[in-house]
């Protein structure tokens, strides 16, 4: 762990005082249980060791191989029903529970465009696309804001550009919430569990004090598959490695405009949108 025993102490107790730390925080700050978090595999090591640097794993040798990760929504393809089988997808695959109200937990959703695009809006725009949802999700910026301010570095970003959580060092503070101007992390207030309608046994749930969000399906990556929600479009969600010009993602590109969500941050949001 990047974070020795002391600063972790420190850190946690900033949020505690702050009144922020979830249970997980609290769990964590008994003797020796830092320690012992440091040696234990954490979820998403035991789901896809390969992708944390378990050096005992040897990686699929038919996993996805990309310098750059990206995702590019075609909005002339994507209909409410190819949204609604992506959602669907991911939701159920991630067990994403169903909470209703202000502690939903979202990873991928969609919205009209001048929730998606505020700072585009246009009265006279096409109104196909104006009255269109928007699929939105983590952007997986190449500047990536959440992963400067996590304290416990539990938001990390992978050399190939995604950005991960490791739900074992999160200590609830939700200074990466605060830090993402998508609005693409959500926060378990609760137990998500009993939120989950029908669990899929093979990725694990989440507790009461994390934090979550979109992995761009690393699982999958990992031995060779496309993300749920492109798999599950219908072609409208082009997963594709933006660092090779050859790629399917980077020749749609080419062909037609795209636009992407507050380019002007200096995030470098990696979803970019055909409109
Ligand atoms: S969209 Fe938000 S959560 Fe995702 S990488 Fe960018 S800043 Fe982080
Ligand atoms: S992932 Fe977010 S909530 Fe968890 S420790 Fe990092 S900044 Fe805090």
């Amino acid at each position: 762990m990047g974070v020795d025993r002391r600063k972790f102490l420190k850190l946690a107790g900033v949020s505690a005082a702050l009144g922020l730390g979830g249970t997980a925080g609290f769990q964590l700050l008994k003797p020796g249980s830092l320690d012992a978090a440091e040696r234990m595999p954490t979820p998403y090591q035991m789901v896809f060791p390969s992708e944390q640097g378990n050096s005992d794993v040897t990686p699929n040798p038919e996993r996805l191989k990309g310098r750059r990760w990206g995702m590019l929504i075609d909005m002339r393809k994507l209909t409410p029903a190819k949204a609604q089988a992506a959602i669907e997808a991911c939701n159920y695959y991630h067990n994403v529970p169903k909470i209703p109200g202000k502690q939903e937990i979202k990873w991928i959703w969609t919205a009209p465009y001048p929730n998606v695009f505020p700072e585009t809006e246009n009265r006279w725009a096409d109104p196909d696309i104006k009255n269109a949802q928007f699929i939105t999700m983590c952007n997986h910026c190449n500047n990536p804001p959440c992963v400067r301010v996590c304290p416990t570095k539990a938001t990390f970003q992978r050399e190939d550009g995604v950005v991960m959580m490791d739900m074992h060092r999160c200590i609830g503070c939700r200074f990466c919430m605060a830090g993402c101007p998508y609005g693409s992390r959500s926060f378990n207030f609760r137990d998500p569990r009993p939120f989950i309608k029908k669990e899929y046994p093979l990725y694990p749930t989440r507790t009461k004090g994390v934090v979550e969000k979109c992995t761009f399906c690393t699982e999958r990556l990992a031995v060779g598959k496309l993300p749920y929600c492109s798999e599950a479009s219908g072609g409208a969600m082009v997963f594709g490695d933006v660092d090779d010009a050859g790629s399917e993602l980077r020749q749609l590109l080419r062909k037609r405009y795209s636009i992407r969500r507050k380019p002007n941050l200096g995030t470098d949001p990696q979803v970019y949108y055909l409109v």
